[in-house]
């Protein structure tokens, strides 16, 4: 499929997403004919002998739910790499969470061996998430493969991430078969899909195939189509000094770091001695082999072919994704770059009891170990004690590790609210000096106040949304209250709208997923990518209770949304504070001065001390109130307010009680 770049993006108002572009792509093999099968086990095969032209590498991109995971099933049974059967469903997506909450969280990469017109090939398959915080997955698999099978369902049509997977896809000059999928729905309408991918990318309607991939009807054509249209990898010869890269790794808890390779040239032995082009560490083999899904060892990898390797590796962090491997002694160059991934949202991580965070420090290191993404720094508060502060790449990712947290380690803990990262311009010579031109901020108790600061800086995302029709002026209104930049709206086809908008990242990061599916009865899908800092009017806003400020329940905000936020703040903590002796003045203020946004009185919790006074003088009364007034005057002035630990959990953490 070809369309040229300028024509595509100038027919749509999209803009492609800032990726590198994969290496120089090797004309395809255009052999055409019959239907191929598998049945031959890959274990079978002698890698050794096996032409890189018969090696096909691709990921499966879609939107959530339109059926990746389930074609990867049907993919692994055609092939025969597991049995068929009834009960297989979404077989790569192992993890608990990826099989309690139904989606895919970690790419998992798959070899399986197919045969088209007599001829075995290797297909490497990948099989990715589609929610928007795990897009890095997508990224990354990307750059090992040189073609994507682009998902879309039947019913629903293009959505958000259809619509950023294919630029993805496009912006890595890969090769992309367009797929309909679910074509057995009562109410499929394939024709209409097809109309929107003309319209959006130019794809042609002759292209597109259609496939249900749970009765895998399609299924076995669609492969062909694979080894037809995808190029093999554009490898070298086996005769050259070794060169591989590394594109996934995670953490196996007998067998230490596990990575993904691919060999580019030369071979790869168990015996190879490699050295890594970032770090300068050098590496001896343990295990090698594939993974089909089960792990099958090999003695050696050859050019083209995927497979894992451990070796000494301590932490899972030494392994960079897209770094590159050369022999002992054969310096090679890095084959490619792949940019780590960025935090977007901020959140403090806390054990739930103080004692456990020896335990919780550990969980905490071998999850990280699993998934690269995630940033760790100590921090401490007065009221939570010690704890983590945890970068994650979106609210479903930081939700996801603490179940995970919670269901593969037994850790409970307390996460506190989220925030984005910002940027401080610093001036004054003087603190320049000490903290640098420019302090990324994503602790409010960090928070520097404005004689400090030459300008305040918020990161923005462009945010693609796709609706039908009817939702439009809902979903505008939305969008202002968000703080919204409209880029363009565009039609799709007559029923369904691509509306793009440039947001702060602190706007959508959280709610905004749900809201949107409310104001659209769950029609509308939504996307976003990172698009950089800009200059905006934030204020932090201090809480404070009887005039003494309470760190952890600090926030950073826009101004315009400074009092909306303080009244909101300032009327949970009534609600979660529990009554004391004496009275509480919840304040929300701006920054540490005195401007107060909002405020609310908690009555004193009041002691009948009249009550062994029957009859008798009123003097007698009225004598017994003044002392304990006193004596409340005295602990209002003295006492510090006691606040449990359970009040910062309910109003702190997102569980909503
Ligand atoms: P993923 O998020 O893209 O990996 O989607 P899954 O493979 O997890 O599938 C999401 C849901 O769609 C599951 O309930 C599948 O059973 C269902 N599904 C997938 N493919 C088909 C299909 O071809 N037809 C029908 N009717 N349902 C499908
Ligand atoms: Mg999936």
């Amino acid at each position: 499929m070809l369309i040229s770049i300028k024509r595509l993006l100038q027919s749509s108002a999209l803009q492609a997403p800032k990726c590198y572009r994969l290496s120089i792509r090797q004309l395809s093999d255009k052999a055409a004919g019959a239907g191929g099968g598998g049945g031959a086990p890959i274990r079978d095969v002698d890698l050794q002998t096996f032409p890189p032209e018969k090696i096909r590498n691709f990921s499966i991109v879609a939107h959530v739910d339109h059926g990746k995971s389930t074609l990867a099933d049907r993919i692994l049974e055609l092939s025969g790499a597991i049995d068929k059967s009834m009960l297989n469903k979404q077989v790569l997506d192992k993890l608990q969470v990826e099989r309690e909450r139904g989606i895919t969280v970690k790419a998992q990469t798959v070899s399986v061996l197919y045969t088209y017109q007599g001829e075995q090939y290797i297909l490497n398959l990948i099989d990715t998430p589609g929610h928007v915080d795990f897009s890095y997955e997508v990224t990354r698999s990307l750059r090992a493969c040189q073609g994507v099978l682009l998902l879309v369902d039947a019913n629903q049509g293009v959505q958000a991430q259809t619509v950023s997977n294919f630029y993805l896809a496009f912006a890595n000059n890969l090769e992309i078969i367009p797929v309909i999928n679910k074509i057995d729905l009562p109410n499929a309408d394939p024709e209409r899909v097809k109309e929107q991918l003309y319209s959006l990318f130019e794809i042609d309607p002759e292209k597109v195939q259609s496939i249900s991939a749970k009765l895998g009807t399609g299924v076995s054509s669609l492969l062909d189509t694979v080894v037809k249209e995808i190029p093999p990898p554009p490898t070298k010869s086996r005769e050259e000094t070794l060169q591989l890269f590394l594109f996934d790794s995670w953490f196996d808890r007998y067998k230490g770091a596990v990575n993904m390779v691919q060999v580019h040239q030369g071979v790869l032995t168990q015996k190879s001695q490699i050295v890594s082009c970032k770090t300068n560490k050098e590496y001896n083999i343990k295990n090698m082999g594939i993974l089909s899904p089960e792990q099958i060892e090999v003695p050696a990898l050859y050019p083209g072919q995927v497979g894992y390797i451990t070796c000494n590796m301590k932490t899972a962090k030494e392994a960079v994704i897209g770094d590159t491997f050369y022999l002992k002694d054969n310096p090679m160059p890095p084959l490619l770059e792949i940019e780590p991934c960025k935090p977007m949202l901020f959140a403090g991580i806390y054990p739930l009891n103080p004692a456990d965070h020896k335990d919780l420090r550990s969980a905490i290191e071998k999850l990280c170990l699993n998934d690269n993404s995630v940033s760790v720094s100590e921090e401490s508060s007065p009221a939570l004690g010690h704890g983590w502060r945890l970068g994650f790449l979106g609210f479903l990712h930081m939700e996801v590790f603490s179940q995970r947290l919670e269901q593969e380690y037994d850790a409970e803990t307390v996460v506190t609210a989220p925030s984005v990262p910002y940027q401080l311009v610093i001036k004054g010579d003087k603190m320049i000096k000490q903290l640098g031109k420019i302090k990324t901020v994503s602790n409010p108790g960090e928070w520097l106040e404005k004689n400090f600061v030459e300008e305040y800086r918020e990161p923005t995302v462009i945010g693609t949304i796709i609706t039908p029709v009817e939702y439009l002026s809902s979903i505008m209104e939305l969008c202002n209250e968000k703080r919204g930049e409209q880029i363009s709206i565009v039609n799709i086809d007559q029923t369904r709208l691509n509306m793009q908008y440039k947001f702060p990242l602190n706007e959508v990061a959280t709610e905004f997923f749900d809201e949107l599916k409310s104001v659209s009865s769950g029609y509308a899908s939504f996307d976003y990518e990172d698009a950089g800092y800009v200059q905006s009017d934030l204020v932090k806003i201090s809480i404070l209770l009887n005039g003494k400020p309470m760190e952890e329940l600090s926030c950073i905000c826009h101004a315009s949304k400074a009092q909306q936020k303080g009244r909101h703040l300032v009327s949970r903590l009534k609600e979660e504070l529990p009554r004391q002796q004496f009275a509480i003045a919840i304040q929300a203020a701006v920054g540490s001065t005195s401007k107060i946004l909002a405020r609310e009185n908690l009555a004193a919790l009041r002691k009948d001390v009249t009550a062994k006074c029957y009859g008798g003088d009123i003097s007698r009364k009225m004598k017994l109130l003044r002392f304990q007034a006193e004596g409340k005057k005295r602990m209002k002035s003295f006492g510090n307010i006691q606040i449990s630990k359970d009040t910062f959990v309910n109003i702190l953490s997102n569980k909503k009680r």
